[in-house]
């Protein structure tokens, strides 16, 4: 079908697995104190996103996958450029606040995505 949108390109705006038009998330992530909101179904299909309670739960270690990843990169970059271990504390922090709400997200749909069957796209509900 020409003209259904990328699993990719969807991934990366949060929409739907099933429709890949619906919003999956509330709010804007640039919105701090609202980011983690989630919608209970897809706005545009109807699709159940948390279809058995605790799922979202796996998100967590996802997240804590995609934090850890980061602070190990950036810990490799940071000894290597021999900063001192203040820097280090002061930007790994920061880091970590700046990335919640992406890391949060994208645990989100990645389990969305990856680990739900069932919820694959159909054009039908386009
Ligand atoms: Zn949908």
């Amino acid at each position: 079908m020409p003209n259904s949108p990328s699993k990719i390109g969807s991934m990366i705006a949060c929409k739907c697995p099933r429709c890949r038009t619906g919003n999956i998330f509330k709010y804007p992530t640039y919105q701090i104190f609202q980011f983690s909101k989630t919608y209970e179904n897809c706005p545009h299909c109807g699709l159940k996103y948390e279809h058995e309670t605790g799922f979202f739960w796996g998100a967590m270690y996802i997240s804590y996958g995609f934090s850890s990843g980061l602070m190990i990169v950036f810990g490799i970059f940071a000894i290597n450029m021999n900063w001192t271990f203040t820097n280090i504390l002061i930007t790994i922090v920061s880091m970590a606040v700046v990335f919640t709400p992406f890391f949060f997200r994208y645990a989100r749909v990645i389990m969305l995505y990856g680990l739900s069957p069932n919820r694959r796209f159909d054009s039908k509900y386009l």
